[in-house]
């Protein structure tokens, strides 16, 4: 479905990001991925489907790196027709206790990356007439937890962002839109359950369970495979009036 499309995918070298990678290789289209850690590993996963990919090691918290790597997927894969702004950090701490430069991190890079990104991806999609952005904001870009301020203020803010741009390109054949994950078990949120398991002296599935338990009525974790299915159908044709949306993928989260 998506063959003669290219898709850049920021923070795709684990988790929701390489799963969404992969499966938009497997749908046909040709991908730079983006990140750090095991870059080998997950270049060989996304090359499975037999798709082109190709990587850039931008810092998504360096404009001008954020900038280079939508010009190196131009000019490597010929456009950047699919743009999914995913990378995403955390950080757990009351608001008193918050590190000034943890702050400044989580805003540049689960924020302002997307803008930056955007804001070079977006003259191709309109002189093409075609893109999809999709952005990986969370439930806490719709509702709040505690501890969490920098990660829900820069995915509330993620949420605007992709709403004021959706509204800027109505009219085109370029749609964006956000998907808010409520719990979903990748590195990020196995530091939390290793953090609750500490905290209550249980196991790691025990601690898994109570996580879930607090916020996710269906008690199950969303799965990367899933998420990826969703921006493949934002991708779609069928999706085309889709525009400026937030959607949960989230168990049941924010219909409490
Ligand atoms: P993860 O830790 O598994 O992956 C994060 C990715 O971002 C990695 O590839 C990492 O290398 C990359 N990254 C981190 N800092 C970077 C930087 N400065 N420059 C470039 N790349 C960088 O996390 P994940 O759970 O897959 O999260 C992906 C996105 O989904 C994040 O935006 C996160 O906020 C969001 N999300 C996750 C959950 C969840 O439950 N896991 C829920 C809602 C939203």
């Amino acid at each position: 479905m998506l063959n003669g499309k290219t898709a850049l995918v920021t923070g795709s070298t684990s988790g929701i990001g390489l799963g969404i990678a992969t499966t938009l290789a497997m749908h046909g289209a040709r991908v730079m991925i983006n990140g750090f850690g095991d870059v080998q590993g997950a270049l060989a996963q996304v090359r499975e489907h037999d798709s082109e990919a190709i990587y850039h090691g931008a810092d998504m918290s360096k404009p001008a790196e954020v900038a280079d790597m939508v010009r190196q997927c131009e000019a490597q894969l010929g456009a950047c027709d699919i743009l999914v702004n995913n990378a995403g950090i955390q950080h757990v701490a009351l608001v008193e206790d918050f590190p000034a430069e943890k702050w400044d991190a989580i805003i540049a890079i689960n924020l302002s990356s997307a803008f930056h990104a955007m804001r070079a991806a977006l003259p191709g999609m309109k002189q093409r007439n075609w893109g999809r952005i999709v952005n990986l904001a969370s439930v806490h870009g719709l509702v709040a937890s505690a501890s969490k301020s920098a990660y829900v203020a820069a995915k509330h803010g993620l949420v605007g962002l992709t709403k004021s741009a959706a509204l800027e390109n109505a009219t085109t054949g370029v749609t964006v839109n956000a998907i808010c994950p409520g719990w979903v078990l990748t590195p990020l949120v196995q530091k939390q359950v290793d953090a609750r398991a500490a905290a209550d002296g249980v196991d790691n599935e025990e601690a898994k369970r109570r996580l879930l338990a607090e916020k996710q009525p269906s008690l199950q974790f969303t799965t990367p495979a899933e998420l990826a299915e969703l921006v493949v159908f934002l991708c779609s044709p069928a999706a085309q009036n889709v525009r400026g949306v937030a959607w949960q993928v989230d168990g049941g989260w924010t219909a409490q």
